[in-house]
């Protein structure tokens, strides 16, 4: 038995022929062609040296060609490293340092030559040398045994100490949680999934990339959010996975009613609070009530709402068939949220230490504050890690406070996330002076530095921090000082 999960998503499939992706330049690419491609693939990494347990670090924008390098990397055996196409060079040197990757995949126009790694480049429109390599490979390749703990893939997290630490996923950390989505939300081979979020990611890559495979179903693959096409296509369409702010930015558009979504069986949301108010207008608007789940790159899903029975505005619903989650609190009160089962990682690359301190008697401890109600729906109610989510994307402001602070003419900063009606949270830094800088000054500072989604969209000057009695910056007070309807 080969646990590898590469092996279940094509055993899976009966129909080869089936289209697998459709783009939205109307390409069809059919289970035969990706699974062609990934073998020309694995065939071009092998050639270049990997061997099983390496890493491959891909920053790459989303295309079918980067799909296939994932399914090829753990067809090797693999490990695959996706990484944020917005991260800087100075961003791109830890992670490459930390994770020392056999092979790099990059965009042309950021090839990075190292005798520590082999580099192999792939663009938005799928030109570079790995495809140039990958078409006089055979597409013949025999998938690589692979034991249920195996790494398949290493997702870098932001840390609360300002480092992004790697959690490193098992084939049978994907494949349990792939399999339980599947049934949980009724997928079936006849399902067209509209895809539009990031493959860096766990959303877009795991739940949503590896759902459809293990349905042999069909996904509608876009390279971004836009409104007005996933209007156009819900006919063709059975179901969409989105941030909250996809619901908000489409509940924004005139041609979003009844019969737009007819066809549509699931509307699902994660990756960041949706609000109550988004899921009552989307009922009204759409007559379909959003599904709302949580999960985290640590742990892939955690729980839903049900697919049959009420689906409740503002909670995340019940846990997943084979995951048990803990609250360390008495019933019904709020407490540290805690998650055993197969879907939790394997801990943190290289990191003993912090991997130790997160878990509790075989239990990782989320950072999430949450509580169950009456009728055993959970609920999300805080961060216990002073984490910051701006349009699904996590931003801890540790990182962003150093940056800051390294600017001549700063003396200290808070950053905190203020509501925003489009990204859910702004990025906010407030800062205090002890020389001449203005706010352009820290921007540019910051723009070489950091990620565009980790960039302040506002800053604010203040005479002083307010602080609690042990010193500590109260961003609760911050938060309450500043909090105004966002533009
Ligand atoms: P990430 O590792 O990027 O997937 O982020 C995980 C974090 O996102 C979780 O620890 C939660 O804080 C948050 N999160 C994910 N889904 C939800 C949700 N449905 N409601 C509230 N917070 C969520």
């Amino acid at each position: 038995m080969n646990d590898n999960i590469f092996q279940h998503f094509f055993d899976a499939q009966h129909n080869l022929n089936k289209a697998f992706i459709e783009t939205d330049k109307g390409e069809v690419f059919t289970y035969a062609d990706v699974f062609n491609l990934s073998g020309q693939i694995a065939n071009t990494l092998r050639a270049a040296g990997l061997k099983p347990d390496d890493r491959v670090a891909a920053q790459v924008e989303k295309s079918i060609t980067a799909l296939a390098l994932y399914l090829a990397v753990v067809r090797c055996g693999a490990i695959f490293l996706p990484l944020n196409t917005a991260y800087t060079d100075s961003e791109m040197a830890y992670f490459l340092d930390d994770a020392k990757p056999r092979i790099l995949v990059c965009d042309p126009a950021r090839a990075i030559a190292s005798p520590k790694f082999t580099t192999l480049t792939l663009s938005a429109n799928s030109a570079g040398t790995l495809v140039e390599r990958a078409k006089t490979q055979s597409t013949d390749f025999t998938t690589a045994q692979r034991s249920r703990d195996d790494l398949a893939a290493i997702l870098y997290t932001s840390g609360t100490t300002g480092k992004s630490k790697g959690a490193m996923l098992s084939h049978g950390n994907l494949l349990s949680n792939a399999k339980s989505l599947v049934q949980i939300w009724h997928f079936t081979a006849d399902d067209i999934l509209i895809h539009a979020l990031p493959t860096y990611h766990t959303h877009g890559l795991f739940v949503a990339s590896n759902t459809i495979l293990l349905a042999s179903a069909t996904m509608i693959y876009l390279p971004k959010f836009d409104a007005d096409q996933i209007i156009a296509l819900m006919p063709r369409a059975t179901t969409l996975m989105g941030v909250p702010t996809f619901y908000t930015r489409l509940l924004a558009h005139p041609k979003l009613d009844k019969a737009t979504t007819k066809n549509i069986r699931l509307f699902i949301s994660g990756s960041a609070p949706l609000l109550a108010e988004t899921h009552r207008e989307w009922s009204l608007k759409t007559g379909h009530a959003i599904l709302e789940r949580y999960g985290m790159t640590e742990t892939n899903m955690n729980s839903s709402n049900p697919y049959d029975g009420e689906r409740i505005a503002g909670s995340v619903g019940f846990p997943l068939p084979d995951v048990d989650i803990r609250i360390d609190a008495p019933q019904g009160e709020i407490g540290m949220i805690e998650i055993k089962g197969p879907n939790v990682f394997k801990g943190y690359w290289r990191n003993p230490e912090k991997t130790a301190a997160e878990f509790r008697d075989g239990y990782f401890i989320s950072g999430d504050l949450g509580r169950f109600d009456a009728h055993g729906y959970l609920h999300i109610v805080g961060r216990g890690k002073d984490l910051v989510i701006t349009g699904g994307f996590n931003v801890y402001p540790i990182e962003i406070e150093n940056e800051i602070d390294a600017i001549d003419g700063v003396l200290e900063s808070a950053v905190i996330g203020l509501p925003h009606k489009d990204f859910g949270e702004a990025v906010t830094a407030i800062v205090v002076k002890n020389g001449d800088v203005t706010e352009a000054k820290i921007k540019s500072a910051l723009n070489i530095k950091l990620a565009k989604f980790k960039q302040p969209k506002a800053i604010i000057f203040v005479e002083s921090l307010p602080r609690n009695a042990m010193g500590k910056v109260q961003k609760n007070v911050l938060r309450e000082m500043f909090k105004s309807p966002s533009p």
